[in-house]
């Protein structure tokens, strides 16, 4: 993947920004969520409602709780987990809420390399067929090359044979078929990434409403 789309993936700033240094709240002893030595707890993927309840994005535990204790949001749904800081107990936040309201510009929100392959269901979009994430690429259907931009409709799922077949060249030079034209980024596309992502959640699916 080039580095120009790496560096568009970054968390969006309007949430992030600071957030890591954060962590370090007005009293850090009392307050700093504890848990190196529970990565796979701080890693679990948590929703986050706009102060309407609209669903605008999905972070990690570690990173809600970090919005949970700069007062930015509260948690609307805990799952049954807490995780220990020095002083007390927190429940593992399964859905958050910002407490005001954040604008968030549609585009912006989701271009990257997890939610294309999802949106293609890790489905190589030439040759059809599925694979684990790690034997897939992205490709640019239009080469960068040629002016093809790094974009929800000119990125695809591609498998590493397809890929070198395919070079740098257009699916009609190589010869090969593009599956389905890739769908644009949509407020649709938004949820239904939000449901792959949540889907082991029951507690997501009253704001995604499914
Ligand atoms: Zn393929």
């Amino acid at each position: 993947m080039d580095t120009r789309l790496k560096a568009g993936l970054r968390p969006r700033p309007s949430l992030t920004s600071g957030v890591a240094a954060g962590i370090a709240a007005p009293d850090p002893k009392s307050r700093k969520p504890a848990p190196a030595s529970r990565p796979s707890v701080m890693l679990a993927p948590v929703l986050v409602l706009n102060a309407t309840f609209e669903p605008i994005n999905v972070t990690a535990v570690r990173r809600a709780l970090v919005l949970m204790l700069k007062g930015v949001a509260q948690a609307e749904e805990t799952n049954h987990t807490e995780v220990h800081s020095t002083s007390r107990a927190v429940q593992v936040p399964s859905v958050i809420r910002l407490l005001s309201y954040r604008h968030i510009p549609q585009q912006s929100r989701a271009l990257s390399r997890k939610n294309i392959l999802l949106r293609d269901r890790n489905t190589c979009q030439f040759c059809a067929r599925a694979f684990p994430a790690s034997e897939l690429t992205l490709d640019h259907v239009m080469p960068r090359s040629r002016g093809g931009r790094s974009s929800w409709e000119n990125l695809v799922a591609c498998c590493y044979t397809c890929n070198n077949r395919k070079g740098d060249r257009t699916p009609e030079e190589a010869g090969i078929k593009l599956q389905r034209r890739p769908r644009p980024f949509t407020l649709h596309t938004s949820r239904q990434l939000m449901r792959l992502i949540g889907h082991r959640d029951e507690k997501w699916r009253k704001y995604l409403f499914y």
